[in-house]
C-alpha cells in the first residue's frame, strides 16, 4: 500500500453482532478489500474519494438511519465513477442494478436468438418489455452513481430514474394486455384501451414522483406518500387482469397454467419491494449498523430485480402456452400499440423530466430547501 494512503472507511455491520468471531473475520475481509481496492488506484496516482458522516453533508443527501459512508456532495464525474469501486453507502445500490442490467441483457440476447422480433408481431410486446427491464436498472445504477455531483444533479438523476420505472410499468401493461389478459376479458373495452390508459398512467406516475422530490425537505411524509402512490398506482392498474385471472377466472383454460406460480412469486417480491421502500427497515431500527451492507434501499433493489425475473419468466410462459389461443381469439399486437406506445411514452416522460429539471434550474429561489450544507466540523464542504 502507498505511503499515506488510507483504506476506505468501513463501518462494522450487523454481522459482528450476530456471530461470535465474526468481527475478527470481518476485519480480515476489510483488510483484503482495502488492499484490493486501494493498490490499483494508488499505483495509478490517484486516491479514492474521502467519505463523510451524515452531519457533514447537506440535508438533501441525508438518508434516514444511514450515518456514514456519504460521498462528497460536490463530487466530480470521475469521483462518482471511482466511488463505485469504493465501499460507500451507495456502492451496493449501484452494483445491484448494474449487474441486473447485464443479466436482463443476457436474457434478451438469448431471446433474440430464438424469437423473430423483427417480423413476428406477436413478439413485439415482449420486445418492448425486454428493452424496458434492461433500461430501468441501468438508469437506476447511473442515478445512484452520479447523484452526488450537486443537489440539482441529484434531483435530475432521480427524475430519470423515476421516468425509467414509469416506462417499465408501461412495458408491463403492454405485455399484460397481450399475454396475461384473462380469457373472459379478451376483446372487452378494457382490453382495447389498456395500453392507452397505461400511457396516461406514465404521465401521472412520472409527474407525481418528480413532484414529490420538490416536497421532500419541507414535507417529507407527504413526499413519501406521493412517491409511493405514484409507483403503486400503475402497478395495481397493470396487474388488474392478473388479479382477476388468479382470483376469479377459475374456470378459464389458462387461469392457472404453468405461469401462475411465477406470477405469484413476482407479486410476493413486489409486495416486499414496496414494504422495504416505505419502511426503511432495518436501518431505522439500528441506525449506523447497515450503512454499507444490508440497508433497505439495497434490499429494495434486490427484491425489485428478483421480482422482475419472476415476472419475465411468467410472461414467457404465458406467451408460449397461450399463443395458439390468443392468435385465434384476438388481433395480433399492432406496431402502434407496442413500439408506438413505447416511443410516445419515452417522449412524454422526457418532456415531464425536462419541465421539472428546467423548473429546478431556472428558479433558484424555489429549489427544495435542502441545499444548505450542515458541514459541521468539515469546512471544505461549505458552499
Ligand atoms: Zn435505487
Amino acid at each position: 500500500m502507498m505511503e499515506g494512503a488510507r483504506p476506505p472507511q468501513l463501518e462494522c455491520p450487523m454481522w459482528c453482532v450476530l456471530c461470535q468471531g465474526g468481527q475478527a473475520w470481518l476485519q480480515q475481509v476489510r483488510r483484503w478489500a482495502a488492499e484490493v481496492l486501494w493498490l490499483p488506484t494508488g499505483s495509478l496516482g490517484f486516491r479514492l474519494p474521502q467519505l463523510f458522516d451524515i452531519h457533514q453533508v447537506p440535508r438533501v443527501y441525508q438518508e434516514e438511519g444511514i450515518i456514514s459512508g456519504y460521498r462528497h456532495p460536490r463530487s466530480s464525474a470521475l469521483d462518482c465513477v471511482l466511488s463505485s469501486f469504493q465501499m460507500t453507502n451507495e456502492t451496493v445500490n449501484i452494483w445491484t442494478h448494474f449487474l441486473a442490467t447485464w443479466y436482463f441483457l443476457w436474457r434478451f440476447s438469448m431471446l433474440c436468438g430464438s424469437l423473430d422480433f423483427l417480423s413476428e408481431s406477436y413478439t413485439w410486446p415482449l420486445l418492448v418489455y425486454m428493452l424496458l427491464i434492461c433500461l430501468y436498472p441501468f438508469t437506476s445504477s447511473c442515478a445512484h452513481t452520479f447523484s452526488t455531483m450537486s443537489p440539482e444533479s441529484r434531483h435530475i438523476c432521480y427524475f430519470f430514474d423515476y421516468g425509467a420505472i414509469s416506462l417499465y410499468s408501461l412495458g408491463c401493461a403492454i405485455t399484460y394486455g397481450s399475454y396475461v389478459m384473462p380469457d373472459c376479458w379478451v376483446n372487452t373495452w378494457l382490453h382495447e384501451y389498456f395500453v392507452a390508459l397505461a400511457v396516461g398512467n406514465t404521465l401521472v406516475c412520472t409527474g407525481l414522483s418528480c413532484y414529490s422530490r420538490l416536497l421532500e425537505m419541507e414535507f417529507p411524509r407527504k413526499s413519501k406518500i406521493l412517491r409511493t402512490a405514484a409507483f403503486v398506482y400503475p402497478f395495481i392498474f397493470d396487474n388488474i387482469p392478473l388479479f382477476h385471472r388468479l382470483l376469479l377466472c377459475c374456470g378459464d383454460s389458462f387461469s392457472h397454467n404453468e405461469a401462475s406460480s411465477s406470477h405469484c412469486y413476482h407479486l410476493i417480491f413486489a409486495f416486499l419491494t414496496c414494504f422495504l421502500f416505505t419502511s426503511h427497515l432495518p436501518e431505522r431500527l439500528a441506525p449506523g449498523h447497515f450503512d454499507f451492507i444490508g440497508h433497505s434501499h439495497q434490499l429494495f433493489h434486490i427484491c425489485a430485480v428478483v421480482g422482475t425475473h419472476f415476472q419475465m419468466e411468467a410472461l414467457l410462459a404465458d406467451m408460449t402456452s397461450r399463443s395458439a389461443w390468443l392468435m385465434v381469439n384476438t388481433a395480433v399486437p399492432s406496431l402502434l400499440g407496442t413500439i408506438g406506445a413505447l416511443v410516445l411514452g419515452v417522449l412524454l416522460n422526457l418532456g415531464i423530466i425536462a419541465v421539472f429539471s428546467a423548473a429546478l434550474l431556472r428558479v433558484p429561489g424555489r429549489r427544495p430547501a435542502s441545499h444548505a450544507v450542515a458541514a459541521q466540523g468539515c469546512p471544505e464542504l461549505k458552499e
